[in-house]
């Protein structure tokens, strides 16, 4: 099979990314990328904004943070990274709050002047009515973290936006991470490791792919039999398949489809140089219909002088149920959800000579960081001996 490369990879994702610098790294083989969007990185990929000067994530804020030093020394290798440090405000009933909820969140929002102490007594009464129980929901949970007033002034309605379903019907799983502070430390995650990519993301997605080896077909699709790259033409071909799409489409969704969330995104342009005074602003009550409203100026402060003073450009976030034709952003991952991926888990485990992986392929919810980090560990265990038995 001379005309087709050694691997073919399906989507210019982290995933994808991470498996075909992996492969030409380790064995010198040559390596096909197909996407069938008009550029790479995936879901991570960003754009410059001129007239803003604006680093613009096009599918959502992306913030890179980990914990894992393989995965803090790998992407290190491709790009530096900025300073950085996530903190998001929360405005509510009239009045900014800092998030995560933290001890300056609690005294303002009782107009208090608590201690750690005090103010961890006052919770616990307050999320009292559910001591001793395991949560088995989000509102539950909600509530024996941060008791009922605090719960339903900055999770219930937010909660709601984002999954239009109501909270007692959502796993407690959800907010599990979202940390409750004790002090004012407003940080948002508890990583190790925090920062954006100094040169963008896209500079960084190219550094890990610049390699003779490596070619990329951009709007290709896997499906199309009228493209070289074809699923039904590399199966029969026998070459060595990653395939980082949806996996309820491979299987041409034979057993149903898996639920996921997409978000729409509003862009507001705005004549002053900085609107909310931070990159990230939640909206917690019901009134306003986005969830939250993202500038992106704000994630990037080192590039003052090369961003326009005067102008600002902001996304507000509005979250629904996705339909076949929408991005799949997160998986909705209800009971029925995780049985039917149970069964296309099965058949993908048969399907020889591919290999599924990422976000879509194994459809889970995961963070940049995990995600390269399971395609290190899938080449390792899955990819480079599939190669090596050819
Ligand atoms: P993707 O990036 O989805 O890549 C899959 C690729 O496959 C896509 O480019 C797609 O076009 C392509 N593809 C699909 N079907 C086909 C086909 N038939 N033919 C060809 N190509 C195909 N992570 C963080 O660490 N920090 C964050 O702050 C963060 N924020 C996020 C915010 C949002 C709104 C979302 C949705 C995700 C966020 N993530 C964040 C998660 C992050 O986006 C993912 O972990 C990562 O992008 C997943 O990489 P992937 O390669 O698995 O999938
Ligand atoms: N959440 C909330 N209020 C907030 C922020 C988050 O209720 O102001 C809840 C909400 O249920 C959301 C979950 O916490 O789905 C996780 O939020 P996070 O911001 O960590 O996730 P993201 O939407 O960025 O994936």
């Amino acid at each position: 099979n001379n005309e087709y490369p050694d691997l073919v990879i399906v989507g210019a994702g982290l995933f994808g990314l991470t498996v075909a610098q992996q492969a030409v790294e380790k064995l010198g083989v040559n390596v096909r990328i197909i996407d069938v969007r008009d550029h790479i990185g995936g879901n991570a990929y960003s754009y410059m904004d001129p007239e803003t000067g604006a680093e613009i994530h096009k599918y959502g804020a992306h913030l890179f943070h980990t914990s894992n030093k393989r995965v803090w020394d790998y992407v290190n290798r491709f790009t530096s990274f900025t300073d950085y440090v996530h903190r998001v405000y929360a405005t509510h009933d009239g009045e900014v709050y800092p998030l995560p909820i933290n001890l300056g969140t609690v005294n303002q929002f009782f107009r208090a002047h608590y201690t750690p102490a005090e103010a961890k007594a006052l919770i616990e009464e307050q999320a009292g009515e559910l001591a001793g129980t395991d949560p088995a929901n989000l509102n539950d949970q909600g509530i024996s973290l941060i008791g009922r007033p605090l719960y339903e002034a900055f999770i219930k309605n937010y909660t709601a936006k984002q999954w239009q379903t109501d909270p007692s019907e959502l796993p407690a799983s959800i907010i599990k991470r979202l940390p409750v502070r004790f002090n004012y430390n407003n940080r948002y995650f508890k990583d190790t490791w925090e920062g954006l990519p100094v040169d963008g993301y896209t500079a960084w997605f190219e550094k890990m792919i610049d390699d003779p080896r490596i070619e990329v077909s951009l709007n290709t699709d896997f499906f199309d039999e009228s493209q070289p790259y074809n699923k039904r033409a590399l199966l029969e071909a026998g070459v060595p398949v990653v395939y980082t799409g949806p996996v309820d489409r491979y299987f041409d969704y034979d057993l149903g489809e898996l639920k996921w969330r997409t978000v729409d995104f509003k862009e507001v342009r705005y004549d002053e140089g900085d609107h909310f005074g931070c990159p990230v602003m939640n909206f917690s009550d019901a009134d306003v219909p986005y969830t939250r409203a993202i500038e992106f100026k704000n994630f990037n402060p080192e590039r003052a002088d090369q961003q326009n003073p005067d102008k600002t450009v902001v996304w507000e976030e509005y979250s629904r149920f996705a339909d076949r034709d929408d991005e799949p952003y997160y998986p909705i991952n209800t009971e029925a959800d995780k049985a039917l991926y149970a069964q296309y888990k099965q058949k993908a485990a048969e399907e020889p000579n591919v290999v599924f992986g990422g976000r879509l392929g194994t459809y889970a919810y995961y963070d940049m960081h995990n995600v390269i980090d399971q395609a290190l560990t899938a080449y390792e265990e899955q990819i480079e001996p599939m190669l090596k038995k050819d």
